[in-house]
């Protein structure tokens, strides 16, 4: 499906500046941080919204953190490709759908609409393939089929008392692979079942060869959407599809596995298995997870009713560039909790930085510039905070260069003279 409108991005190097260096960022995969990538193009696919809550500060704070990496590598001289999935059939989006009264496809598509609008708003770069997954059920179909002939999946009729026209098929992790469940992710087994029944994992259900097995494919409910495929008619497993719209649109193992600190179990997990056993040599070089928004004291989320709409911010008449310093000013891996007086702080400080990029300078002969101050910081781990203070720091003592407005537009998605003139 079509993504949403990529904003201008400087070249920095344009401006004889040079090329900014590559990021070491933390690695959750190996629990280490890591320079990459290891060559000269890079490749990410990033975990997509379920269109049914979008867009909220923890969206925003994730592709944030992405859109960050992507610009460094850019300025870096870094050739890169990225993917996404939109997980357009999935239980919580009918879920949702059911109880508002709507179709469920009219309801994907309006949050999937009002998510291009946040993301565009927000200036983060899209996507080169936005994939929903009634996109790709064909495929999804296929894998699973080719994990039903090497024996890493297998199938189970429905629980007793439920109704459904064929027999699921769900994934065999007690099958020796190359690494243990768990390696990677750090999890213990309590743990991991814990966080398997709070993702819908259904560990109690009869008849499963390990409680973490996960669905492969569902197979067809009445009243519930279905597919025709390989393996009957049905939908995919989540964790699946993701696997397969990584693989087939940036082969594997690339550069970034990415998405929000809730994803590295089970879902990251499974899709390194699922990667594997369809005979990937890894998924994903590098396993990136951003920190969680909290609000109110609890994880923002559209059942406690405690979510931060990025639209409805905006609708309030917060700038778009002030509400990315407000996320900006967190580390991308923490976790922290959003407080209603940071977007005024944020407004101040787009002010105080909007003044000082209207301010002719007198003496464009000093060349000081805030670029390399941009690049070592956001170099270290992305460390937007730390970027932040630079600039602050640095428009206390120069005045406002070409280079430095540029580099605040292509590292930090500031463009200062777009959001004057409005
Ligand atoms: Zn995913």
């Amino acid at each position: 499906m079509h993504s949403w409108q990529r904003p201008a991005v400087p070249s920095l190097e344009a401006l004889g500046t040079g090329e900014g260096t590559r990021p070491s960022v933390h690695d959750v995969r190996t629990d280490a941080r890591v320079v990459v990538p290891e060559g000269p193009t890079a490749s990410m696919y990033t975990c997509g919204i379920t269109p049914y809550d979008a867009t909220h500060l923890g969206h925003a704070f994730t592709y944030l953190a992405f859109d960050t990496l992507t610009r460094v590598w850019l300025d870096a001289g870094i050739e890169v490709r990225t993917a996404m999935n939109s997980t357009d059939v999935d239980d919580p989006l009918l879920e949702r759908a059911a109880r508002d009264g709507v179709d469920w496809r009219e309801l994907a598509q309006r949050q999937q609409q009002l998510f291009r609008t946040d993301m565009e708003a927000l200036r983060i770069l899209p996507p080169d393939h936005w994939v929903a997954v009634t996109e790709r059920i064909a495929p999804i179909g296929d894998a699973v089929r080719r994990l039903l002939d090497s024996g890493d999946a297998y199938r189970l009729a429905a629980p007793d008392g439920e109704d459904a026209l064929g027999e699921d098929v769900l994934f065999d992790t007690t099958r020796a692979r190359r690494f243990a469940v768990g390696e990677g992710s750090r999890t213990d087994a309590a743990q991991m079942l814990e966080l398997t029944r709070e993702f819908g994992g259904d560990p109690d259900r009869p008849g499963k060869r390990s409680p973490l097995d996960p669905l492969l494919w569902r197979a067809e409910r009445p009243g519930e959407p279905a597919w025709d495929s390989a393996v009957g008619r049905g939908r995919p497993g989540w964790h699946v599809e993701c696997t397969v719209i990584a693989m087939d649109e940036l082969g594997a193992p690339f550069t970034v596995a990415a998405g929000g600190r809730d994803l590295r179990f089970p879902h990251q997990e499974l899709q390194g298995h699922h990667a594997i056993a369809l005979g990937a040599p890894l998924f994903s070089m590098t396993r990136l997870n951003a920190g969680l928004v909290a609000y109110q004291g609890e994880k923002m989320s559209k059942s406690l009713g405690n979510l931060v709409l990025v639209s409805k911010l905006l609708a309030q008449g917060a700038r778009p560039a002030a509400l990315r310093l407000a996320l900006l000013d967190h580390h991308w891996r923490q976790d922290w909790e959003w407080a209603d007086d940071e977007l005024e702080a944020a407004e101040q400080r787009l002010d105080r930085w909007l003044a000082w990029s209207t301010t002719p300078d007198d003496d464009p002969s000093l060349g000081e510039s805030v670029v390399p101050w941009l690049r070592v910081t956001l170099a270290d781990d992305l460390n937007t905070p730390a970027a932040l203070q630079a600039v602050d720091a640095f428009i206390q003592r120069a005045p406002a260069d070409a280079g430095s407005l540029a580099a605040i537009d292509a590292l930090l998605g500031i463009d200062l003279a777009a959001v004057a003139a409005r």
